[in-house]
């Protein structure tokens, strides 16, 4: 399962409610023990949110919601293939993250990398785990487009611009954010797929299209860090900023405050401000509930189904007569 997209995560959510659910109903030991493992490969921010994301809901929910399965048989791994987790932070983040993940019972495979997934058996450098649940968060790749050369394109398939956004050599072709990679030297391997710089190239471009308007001269993007966060927990983050290196409680806030701040719009804002608050005090969260069209297989499609078909025949009946 990748997580990008709003649909991802919808279906990730559900897939999670749903290996509860049947790890609930199997007396399939094995079963349930694959279902109850939850292995996120990709140790950046977003794989670290996720697990740390994954023991919050072992610590918290299950316990409530489930209180017929054994919380200490949900297994949390996480995999990455460097030798500390947030690899483009200070090592001093990666240390309070790796210390906190462990506190909370995820159990760590670095210096690993994943082989492949077949059967429900995850493949590693130097094991095999049976495991219903895959997240990938191991990078991103960006979506090609025809028209351009391969020698346009840079690692993780970014379209190469200059110091204008501009692509190959054009003059009235632009790529930004993730799906471009500018070559600076204080960033030789690109800028990091966030999105400041998505939002910074952004306004350098729109600015410099009214200068192209006007005859004026173009000025060249440089990307204003301001730095880079993570949670790991509940009540915990590591945030790094204006050389300001932070964690914990203090960190967490922060991170609570700016993305609060970035939402766009007052009524969301608020009502997001609400829902966090309501969910932090009584660890009751009104997403827990799978909402999927149907499928062909579920035990509901099928008595839909039969309703139709005794409906039918009923409407048959009455005609007849
Ligand atoms: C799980 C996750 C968590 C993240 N958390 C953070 C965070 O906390 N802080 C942070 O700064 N960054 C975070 N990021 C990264 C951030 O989301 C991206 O860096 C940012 O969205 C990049 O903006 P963008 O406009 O370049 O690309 P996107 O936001 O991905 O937008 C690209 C758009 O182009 C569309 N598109 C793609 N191909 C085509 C096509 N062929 N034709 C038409 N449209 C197309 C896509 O549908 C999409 O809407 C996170 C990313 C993920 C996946």
């Amino acid at each position: 399962m990748a997580l990008k997209t709003t649909a991802e995560a919808l279906y990730n959510r559900n897939h999670i409610l749903e290996s509860f659910e049947r790890a609930v109903d199997t007396d399939d030991m094995q079963e349930r023990e694959k279902l109850l493992t939850f292995v996120v490969v990709g140790g950046g921010a977003t794989g670290v949110e996720l697990a740390g994301a994954l023991a919050e809901m072992r610590r918290f929910v299950l316990r409530k919601d489930y209180p017929d399965l054994d919380v200490d048989k949900m297994r949390i791994i996480l995999v990455d293939g460097k030798d500390r987790l947030l690899y483009s932070f200070k090592p001093k983040s990666s240390r309070e993250a790796e210390e906190y993940l462990r506190y909370r019972g995820v159990e760590l495979k670095q210096k690993t990398r994943v082989l492949g997934y077949e059967n429900e058996v995850l493949r590693l450098s130097n094991e095999e785990i049976p495991t219903a649940n895959v997240f990938w968060t191991a990078g991103v790749i960006a979506n090609s487009m025809g028209g351009f050369s391969s020698d346009m394109y840079g690692h993780g398939n970014r379209l190469i611009i200059d110091e204008f956004n501009r692509v190959g050599g054009y003059k009235n072709v632009f790529a930004l954010g993730d799906t471009a990679l500018m070559k600076q030297k204080d960033w030789p391997d690109g800028h990091p797929q966030v999105a400041q710089p998505a939002m910074q190239q952004a306004d350098n471009c729109a600015d410099n299209i009214l200068a192209m308007e006007d005859g004026e001269a173009l000025k060249p993007f440089k990307y204003h860090d301001r730095g880079s966060m993570a949670t790991i927990g509940r009540n915990h983050a590591v945030v790094e900023t204006k050389g300001l290196v932070f964690g914990g409680f203090l960190g967490w806030l922060v991170w609570l405050v700016i993305h609060l701040m970035n939402i766009v719009g007052f009524k969301n804002r608020l009502l997001i401000f609400i829902d966090w608050v309501w969910s932090y005090f009584t660890h009751n969260s009104n997403l827990r509930i799978v909402v999927r069209p149907l499928i062909k297989g579920d035990r509901l499609y099928r008595l839909m189904k039969a309703q139709e078909q005794i409906r039918e025949q009923k409407y048959k009946k009455t005609d007849n007569s």
